[in-house]
């Protein structure tokens, strides 16, 4: 597990497709990467939880892991930190490999299908997937995605919003870049439900939610679920 850090590479475009899962659409139009996977920027969102420690090594992230060692736990709405603009990904380092190591455990716990890391409270632009029988989860470092096809409506859950769902719009296929543990760049394209989890979890990246996709109906629904989510909150922080 103990890797060596690896300086990673920036993903622009997917020309240099290093592998293809299942068949994907054609006519991919590009979309919402405006940021995503530009290299390391130093206007790092911060809060008092995540500021740089004295000792923090220069071109490391350890500076956001010294306040937040495992066990890490899930973080839900409205936690700020789920609202940050989240920082790319410059080195893999073992600090890397050990929130990847605590978030697929944080996912197997809550049996989630996929978990962004600012949902442990880490502000980085990194997301996982739960894999299936014979198939890995898989982990997404600084991704890119490229949507398209026709837009459809299901029903989203998010392991930060306990009890709500929201029937959310999104098109149906997608073609994501990004650097994976290894440090190795790959690109992964589907019409299959996996589109819609790549776009769930990069919208967490974006720091946007499922709620702020509701439609006048399931703000109705949800109501109650997230009032009690605020209610919570505060007291935990009075607590
Ligand atoms: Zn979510």
């Amino acid at each position: 597990m103990a890797a060596p850090p690896r300086r990673i590479p920036t993903p622009r475009s997917s020309n240099n497709a290093a592998s293809s899962q299942r068949e994907g659409r054609g006519e991919i139009g590009r979309e919402n990467s405006k940021d995503a996977g530009r290299s390391g920027k130093s206007d790092a969102p911060r809060s008092a939880a995540l500021d740089p420690a004295a000792n923090a090594t220069p071109g490391s992230h350890a500076h956001l892991f010294t306040n937040l060692r495992p066990p890490r736990s899930i973080v839900t709405f409205p936690d700020p930190v789920l609202r940050k603009k989240t920082i790319a990904i410059t080195t893999i380092d073992e600090h890397i490999h050990e929130l990847v190591a605590d978030m697929k455990r944080v996912m197997a716990e809550l049996g989630g299908g996929g978990l962004a890391a600012p949902q442990v409270s880490v502000p980085l632009r990194l997301f996982i997937t739960a894999g299936k029988p014979n198939f890995p989860d898989l982990v997404f470092i600084n991704p890119v995605i490229e949507i398209a096809g026709a837009v459809e409506a299901h029903d989203e859950g998010c392991l930060s919003l306990p009890d709500i769902v929201v029937a959310v719009l999104r098109p149906t296929a997608a073609r994501i870049t990004a650097t994976a543990l290894d440090g190795s760049l790959f690109t992964l394209e589907t019409s299959e439900f996996a589109a819609r989890v790549w776009q769930h979890e990069f919208d967490h990246l974006e720091g946007r939610l499922i709620i702020d996709r509701m439609t006048p109906r399931d703000k109705l629904t949800n109501r109650k679920a997230l009032r009690d989510l605020e209610r919570a909150y505060e007291e935990r922080r009075g607590g």
